[in-house]
């Protein structure tokens, strides 16, 4: 059966498609001269087990390649038209303002650069819906500052209507206090900006615990909530969707194997999840990979696959997701 599959995080560096990637390798002069686009790949993909903190050491390269607003509006387009491809008719793409601002691109051009990759892929895609979530960083690893997290709210605010739908919180989370961004929480609150936290991905049940209390409806990740049936709890009380990535979650050791992932078990105690690549180029992975990971390690079936994104569908913060949650309800009715 074929139904509309809907992914909500995704980030656009990590997502890079390999035919871009190769390219502006090459153009910046990054690749040797005897060595073949195969291995230049193989070189950078992750394998397993690296840390987070590792990573984000591979994330650098990638958002040091995508520096140029020309460079941004191209993978914008060329990733909504792969994503197309492979069956996904709503998406919701990420990306840091401030990891792409440099002597001659503000964080604002960094946004209006990606709103024209996605209006140009959107014109072509009359089926599909998509949207643009702009993270703010998490300040370990110098990736970001408090006064750019806050521009980055601002700027979620003033482009509302042409395409961006909320902000995020992303980075090592293990760096620094969750509770420190609260403010930033509240500021987005105030202009009227929907959010996602990345929260117990790395780090403990107790940070899942404050994206709650913050009135997140949507979290990152968030699998260590497992390790609090208390928190658990809170997540089906406050129908909070998990927006889970099995295979990065393993690839960046926050569960020991595949088989440890809590997908399952949350999903079993009633949990909303959301199934995501996270960062597919990076990781050698598409959405169906995943898919069929979950079938063979989790028994997770058509039906279950289909609500799982008719609750994805209806907790993505595109205002026009009404025509795919309408497909969706209705695979799910014809599905035995
Ligand atoms: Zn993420």
């Amino acid at each position: 059966m074929t139904y509309p599959k809907v992914e909500l995080h995704c980030h656009m560096d990590g997502a890079i498609p390999y035919r871009l990637f190769v390219k502006y390798c090459r153009e910046d002069g990054m690749v040797p001269q005897d060595m073949s686009d195969e291995d230049w790949i193989r070189k950078h993909v992750m394998t397993e087990t690296m840390t987070l903190s590792e990573c984000m050491g591979e994330f650098a390269i990638l958002t040091g390649i995508l520096q140029s607003e020309e460079r941004l509006e191209e993978l914008t387009y060329e990733l909504l038209k792969d994503m197309y491809a492979y069956g996904t008719r709503l998406a919701e793409l990420r990306f840091s303002p401030q990891s792409h601002q440099n002597d001659h691109m503000t964080m604002d051009q960094a946004v209006q650069a990606v709103l024209r990759g996605r209006k140009k892929a959107m014109a072509e895609l009359p089926d599909m819906v998509s949207g643009i979530l702009l993270c703010m960083m998490n300040l370990g690893l110098n990736l970001g500052t408090m006064e750019n997290n806050k521009y980055t709210v601002e700027l979620a605010a003033k482009y509302k209507n042409d395409g961006v739908v909320g902000i995020d919180l992303a980075g090592d989370e293990t760096a620094t206090p969750i509770e420190s961004y609260a403010p930033l929480f509240q500021y987005a609150k105030d202009l009227g900006v929907n959010y996602t936290i990345h929260a117990g991905e790395a780090g403990p049940a107790s940070n899942v615990a404050f994206a709650i209390s913050q009135g997140g409806k949507r979290i990152g990740h968030g699998i260590h909530s497992i390790e609090d049936e208390k928190v658990v709890q809170r997540l089906v009380d406050n129908n909070v969707l998990l927006e889970v990535s099995v295979t990065s979650n393993y690839f960046s050791r926050c569960v020991d194997s595949i088989d440890s992932h809590p997908i399952r078990k949350l999903w079993d105690k009633g949990v909303m999840i959301n199934i995501n690549t996270d960062d597919p180029g990076l990781m050698g992975i598409d959405l169906q990979h995943e898919y069929d990971l979950i079938q063979k390690h989790f028994g997770f079936t058509e039906k279950e696959f289909i609500l799982s994104n008719l609750y994805s569908a209806r907790n993505s913060f595109c205002p026009d997701r009404g025509k795919i949650i309408e497909s969706l309800t209705k695979a799910f009715r014809e599905c035995q």
